[in-house]
């Protein structure tokens, strides 16, 4: 997931100044001094002439937990795309922090740079232990140190059982993966995505085919990730939006129709046309 390549040409850095071409980009590196962890302006992404982003604006300030709501089709996996690097804007800008240019940089490399990714399916190591996927997670930000030293010192074992504690798992550490239910995965695949430390977490529908009960414990666990990281779930079931919600974003037709507190939101009579109306 993360790799050896190099920095191409950008601007990457923080408040030490811009690091050089070749530099890997750390997480470390991120500068929010300014506020922001996440700037978006004017981003726009068509396909064959249809766009999915239209001159999209949003800005994530750190520590952040936004929710990200909108109809099918409104661009919201689009976007995570753009902020992966998964796919390219048209036009617009992207940084992560003041100085890291998000469209410079390859998948790998804004991983790396501290950004993770929950993708809808779970995909966790089946036939490993819980802990040891979380171990595996670890090191595959670790790489030569860990590959010439494969016990795990006193600090990885912390982490480990601190994430186990925070996803719920902390009973469930010496079982198969595979043997988990669908949103002990799901929480699994996030602790996952902890152990590489990211400053940036996007969600996208963690709660589709959770109980209820699984899904109240996403809640907890998104609100205890909020202020150590900023948070964007992206998310369609409303109780759960509802039980989370700080500042909501509605996206419609690739940009910004609504944000503001969530009642604000649900009160807009243009976000009550969009979800209701035609
Ligand atoms: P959302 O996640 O909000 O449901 P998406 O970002 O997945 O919306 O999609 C936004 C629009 O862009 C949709 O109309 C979708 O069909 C279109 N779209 C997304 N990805 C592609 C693609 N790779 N090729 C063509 N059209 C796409
Ligand atoms: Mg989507």
């Amino acid at each position: 997931m993360t790799g050896f390549a190099p920095v191409r040409g950008v601007d990457a850095g923080g408040a030490g100044g811009f690091a050089q071409a070749g530099m890997r980009v750390a997480s470390h590196d991120v500068d929010t001094t300014h506020g922001p962890i996440l700037y978006l302006e004017g981003v726009s992404v068509s396909f064959d002439g249809f766009k999915a982003l239209d001159d999209l604006s949003l800005t994530i300030d750190d520590g952040e937990l936004r929710c990200i709501i909108g109809p099918n089709g409104a661009g919201k996996t689009t976007m995570m795309d753009v902020i992966t690097g998964k796919t390219r804007p048209d036009a617009g800008t992207a940084f992560f922090g003041q100085a890291i240019d998000l469209t410079k940089l390859t998948e790998a490399e804004i991983a790396h740079a501290g950004i993770g990714r929950k993708f809808q399916k779970p995909t966790v190591f089946e036939q490993h232990s819980v802990f040891e996927n979380l171990e595996l997670a670890m090191k595959a930000d670790k790489r030569v140190r860990t590959v010439l030293n494969a016990r795990l010192c006193s600090t990885d074992l912390d982490r480990i059982a601190e994430t186990l504690a925070l996803i719920q798992l902390r009973d469930q550490a010496g079982r198969p993966a595979g043997l988990l239910s669908h949103g002990q995965k799901q929480w699994l695949e996030i602790g996952m995505l902890l152990m590489q430390e990211p400053r940036l977490l996007l969600l996208d529908e963690p709660v589709a085919g959770m109980t209820d009960d699984e899904s109240m414990r996403t809640a907890e666990l998104c609100q205890s990730l909020a202020g150590r990281h900023s948070v964007v779930v992206v998310e369609h079931d409303m109780d759960f939006i509802a039980r989370i919600a700080r500042k909501v974003t509605v996206l419609h037709e690739g940009s910004v129709l609504a944000e503001g507190p969530m009642d604000a939101v649900q009160a807009d009579p243009r976000v009550i046309e969009v979800y209701l109306g035609r």
